[in-house]
């Protein structure tokens, strides 16, 4: 409930101001943390210098590429094993199970490994073979299966959940659906952005996979602000959500696609469900604006990201003028541009995509693949 959600905010507040604590609160920089998971969350916020000088605002990106598995999915990795060995769903030399093809799998590798679990892994056989050996030299035993759709039994998640139903001291950790997702944003990434802003923050914008880190810090930078921070969801071409959250609800539309992995979603998430009515609004951002942004942020701030991560700061400008100099706003930079660079800076992938006309002139020096 609300008031739950408050008091655990209010707690983690003072958690934070406490000396001494492994964990949240205290910056990577001042102490020893417990091993990789210690070392997940207490990502520094970073002024986007060019943006903000442009906007007349503070323009801030929360670094999630400076997690131990490279994104803002180790948070939501770290709670869902957490969750389950809470809940005595998983005890030691236990097995997870889950269905992914990016950085949620990256994420509880790392995790597991340190914790000793084994990771069994069900992706569509349409991903890379980079992928699968990466998941593979991270120790994870990995099932490509036939990309087909959600409501066929063969998709990858039903997959997911038979193999985990079938094995003792197993669990399906269902990423969508489980709020322990949302729950890592109720307590790391909305108090840390709060508490690295001092509380001068006026809005937040990100766009959603699971749905986890919207849902989630929203839900903590409402409550902790009484209500007072705008929060945007920033959506791709191809999701739903926009058409649902500006017709308050009342209406679905599905239209084009989108070049931005991990992002985009046809349906409001179990994550998404209880706090999607909280947000001010939604920010539609085209593949053009996103990366002609991935492209700024290396030129300009010296940012090698992901395409997500840029249409989260290419919402974010947009918020920044919309609300008008002097606000302060903050979004997220969910992953490094490692494992698209041979998408996001190739000539030939571009022309495929109609997207080399969106790299202005002065900054395609940067396309060398
Ligand atoms: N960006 C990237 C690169 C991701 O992999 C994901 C997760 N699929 C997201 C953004 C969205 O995060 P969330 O699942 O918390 O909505």
């Amino acid at each position: 409930t609300f008031a739950t959600t408050a008091r655990r905010a209010a707690e983690t507040i003072a958690q934070m101001e406490a000396p001494n604590q492994y964990g949240i609160g205290v910056s990577k920089a001042q102490g020893i943390v417990k091993g990789l998971t210690g070392a997940i969350g207490n990502t520094p916020l970073i002024r986007l210098n060019h943006i903000s000088d442009a906007t007349g605002c503070e323009v801030l990106g929360k670094a999630e590429f400076m997690n131990p598995g490279g994104s803002i999915k180790d948070r939501a990795a770290l709670y869902v094993v957490k969750d389950a060995e809470e809940k005595g769903l998983l005890k030691p030399g236990g097995t997870v199970v889950e269905g992914t093809a990016g950085n949620t799998g990256i994420g509880l590798a790392h995790v597991c490994r340190s914790k000793g679990y084994k990771l069994v892994i069900y992706m569509p056989n349409t991903q890379s073979q980079g992928k699968i050996d990466l998941l593979r030299l991270l120790g994870a035993e990995v099932y490509p299966v036939p990309a087909v759709a959600f409501d066929n039994p063969e998709n990858y998640n039903h997959q997911a959940k038979r193999h985990a139903d079938r094995l003792d001291n197993a669990v399906w950790t269902n990423q969508f659906d489980n709020i322990a997702n949302r729950r890592a944003h109720i307590e790391t990434t909305g108090p840390e952005i709060w508490h690295q802003t001092k509380g001068k923050v006026d809005a937040f914008t990100c766009a959603t996979g699971t749905g986890g880190t919207l849902a989630g810090t929203t839900r903590y930078l409402k409550t902790v602000s009484d209500g007072k921070v705008k929060c945007y969801l920033a959506d791709p071409p191809g999701s739903v959500l926009h058409s649902y959250i500006e017709s308050g609800g009342k209406h679905v539309e599905r239209s084009g696609s989108s070049i931005t992995e991990g992002i985009g979603q046809g349906r409001v998430t179990d994550n998404l469900q209880p706090d999607i009515d909280l947000l001010d609004g939604s920010i539609n951002i085209s593949d053009e604006k996103s990366i002609e942004m991935v492209y700024r942020c290396l030129d300009e701030e010296g940012l090698y990201l992901g395409a997500s991560s840029c249409l989260n700061v290419a919402a974010a400008k947009e918020v920044a003028e919309k609300l008008g100099r002097g606000h302060t706003v903050v979004t997220v930079l969910c992953d490094g541009a490692y494992r698209y660079a041979d998408r996001l800076f190739s000539k030939k992938w571009l022309t495929e995509k109609s997207l080399i006309g969106a790299i202005p002139k002065h900054l395609e020096k940067y396309i060398v693949l």
